[in-house]
């Protein structure tokens, strides 16, 4: 007997060792066979019960993870939403929905609509009904949720003709960082307790839903936005090009592809200088300090843009460049044919001119003039001299322009400084202005330049100080050499010029405003002129002035041309 019931105990307690094994190993869908009511039955029974919970669990943390990978790797809300409403029914419940209001997504055209309705199970239709009852329901609770055991009961609902009948439910509010985002409920057929294990789940899976819908929404409203300023850009008629902080093409739109000639969308994303062949534009293009903000650029087709470029600064970082390019083809057009005109209409003037000033002096040798008709004819040569003088600007400036005769030699610096100053030393004691040349001992002898046009830039200089010096006053010409280049200095103790004229000085035809200045004669080229040569010779100029006390006028030019 006793070895009989031995037996019994120890086989029951070998199979349920088994049972205890499988388990341990994560078999879980075995379930334990029934055993007699004793201490090895309730064991196993408690075995059981252990076995299915701990199995439920496993399955509700199997559908957590499905539902967090597809709101992780899906931008799409329906896709992300649906295994969500998915998981929700396998509480038992007849069907799921998910309500989003109706301005939580923004609308994308070239998305389409969004859909503000999801739902799974039977009937999930009809439950529609209590969607925008639970939207406005649940907006107020934060973080909350609503369990109804039996909703028929509580005033929070209510059941109109057509509600379809709801034994229970449960329902979750859709709160991302404090914004809306909808409700998740679940609708149960028959009156359901609910337990901390389910309410919790549906709980997750609601913080999931808000997830997937704050990060849908995210993503549209970027993806609009980028939408809209591809609309921007390919609308923009001028070329606009965007790089990147590593020199690289962002973005282009079509009126750039074609300016350029480059046609195909591959360049995006390559370095700037494999893509753009105009060294000018790759410069303006690139970040760097010393990137400049405006240059002129001649792109395929002879047509010249105006390219204007600034930095894309967030937050203090320099993200890139963006450029704009105007076309200026017509304009250089325009101005090639002013010049054109002006160079045209000076050179036919100059003859008459010649020829009316040889007739005007000419009148006295022919017979004798009273006092008014010599006054006239005074008048006639001082006009025709005054007309001459522009006429000869003109035609300077025309050929300095247009770059014709610059020959370079390599000049004695003093013999130049000096000539300029002695020619004006007769006309400045006339006026008792003091006139003097300071070139220093170890001067580099020779500069590279074309003789006549520095020569006259420095005579137009030279000529202004002494002509706007009032008696008693001093100009000297002074001569700075620097490392590679020569600075040539013009200052004098004149009239000095406005603040409100110096921007404007350079300019063809600008004369000064000021009163003093007005009673000089003047066409207004001469600076315009001393500009045109130093540009020429790679120089640069500048200016300080202060009204009253007097103006110093500087050039600066390269020891050797083009360097
Ligand atoms: P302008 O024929 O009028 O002298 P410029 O181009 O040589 O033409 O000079 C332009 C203007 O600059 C002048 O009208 C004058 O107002 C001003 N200016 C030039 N040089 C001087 C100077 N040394 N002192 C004061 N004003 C000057």
């Amino acid at each position: 007997m006793m070895r009989l019931s031995l037996s019994v105990i120890t086989s029951s307690i070998k199979s349920l060792t088994g049972e205890a094994e499988r388990i341990s190993q994560g078999q879980l869908d075995h379930a334990l066979s029934k055993g007699v009511v004793d201490e090895a039955g309730r064991l196993r029974n408690a075995f059981e019960k252990m076995r299915l919970s701990l199995k439920a669990r496993l399955d509700e943390l199997n559908r957590l993870l499905i539902v967090s990978q597809a709101v992780a790797f899906n931008l799409e809300i329906t896709e992300a939403l649906q295994p969500i409403i998915e998981s929700a029914l396998t509480t038992g419940a007849s069907s799921a929905r998910i309500a989003l209001p109706p301005d939580v997504v923004p609308e994308n055209d070239a998305i389409g609509a969004i859909p503000s309705r999801y739902g799974v199970g039977n009937d999930a239709d009809n439950f529609a009904y209590f969607d925008d009852q639970l939207l406005a329901l649940m907006k107020d609770q934060e973080k909350g949720r609503v369990v109804l055991a039996n909703p028929a009961r509580t005033p929070l609902l209510s059941f109109g003709p057509g509600a379809p009948r709801l034994g229970s439910l449960v329902a979750v509010a859709l709160y991302h960082e404090r914004t809306y985002y909808g409700v998740l409920w679940a609708a149960y057929d028959q009156p359901h307790s609910f337990t901390d294990e389910e309410v919790q789940f549906i709980t997750t899976l609601g913080s999931q839903a808000a997830l997937a819908t704050a990060n849908a929404r995210l993503f549209m409203t970027a993806e609009f936005e980028r939408e809209r300023l591809a609309a921007i850009l390919a609308s923009t008629p001028d070329p606009v090009l965007v790089t990147d902080q590593r020199d690289c093409l962002l973005l282009v739109n079509a009126e750039a592809w074609g300016a350029l000639g480059l046609g195909i969308e591959t360049s995006i994303g390559k370095p700037v200088d494999e893509v753009i062949s105009q060294i000018e534009l790759v410069d303006l293009l690139r970040l760097s300090d010393e990137a400049p903000e405006l240059v002129e650029v001649k792109l395929p087709g002879e047509r010249f843009f105006m390219a204007t470029a600034s930095t894309i600064t967030v937050d203090g970082q320099n993200i890139g460049r963006v450029c704009v390019l105007k076309d200026v083809t017509q304009f250089k057009e325009l101005d090639a044919l002013k010049s054109e005109f002006v160079a045209t209409v000076s050179h036919d003037l100059r003859s008459p001119l010649t020829l009316m000033r040889g007739y005007a002096t000419m009148l006295e040798m022919v017979g004798e003039l009273n006092e008014q008709q010599s006054e006239y004819v005074r008048k006639i040569v001082v006009g025709v001299e005054s007309i001459s003088r522009l006429v000869n600007n003109l035609l300077d400036l025309g050929r300095i322009e247009a770059g014709v005769g610059l020959q370079l030699e390599m000049l004695p610096v003093r013999d130049v400084v000096e000539w300029v100053v002695e020619s004006f030393q007769l006309q400045a004691q006339q006026k008792k202005v003091a006139l003097r040349a300071d070139i220093p001992a170890n001067m580099p002898p020779l500069i590279e330049a074309d003789q006549a046009l520095l020569q006259q830039a420095l005579h137009n200089l030279v000529e202004n100080a002494v002509k706007y010096t009032p008696e008693g006053g001093k100009v000297w010409v002074r001569v700075q050499p620097r490392q590679s280049t020569i600075l040539f200095v013009v200052e004098d103790t004149g009239i000095g010029i406005s603040p409100v004229d110096q921007p404007y000085l350079f300019e063809k035809f600008y004369r000064g405003t000021d009163r003093k200045a007005k009673k000089e004669r003047g066409s207004g080229l001469g600076l315009a002129i001393v500009k045109s040569i130093i540009e020429r010779h790679g120089g640069n100029m500048g200016l300080d002035s202060q009204l009253g006390e007097g103006s110093t006028f500087y050039i600066e030019i390269p020891l050797r041309h083009g360097t």
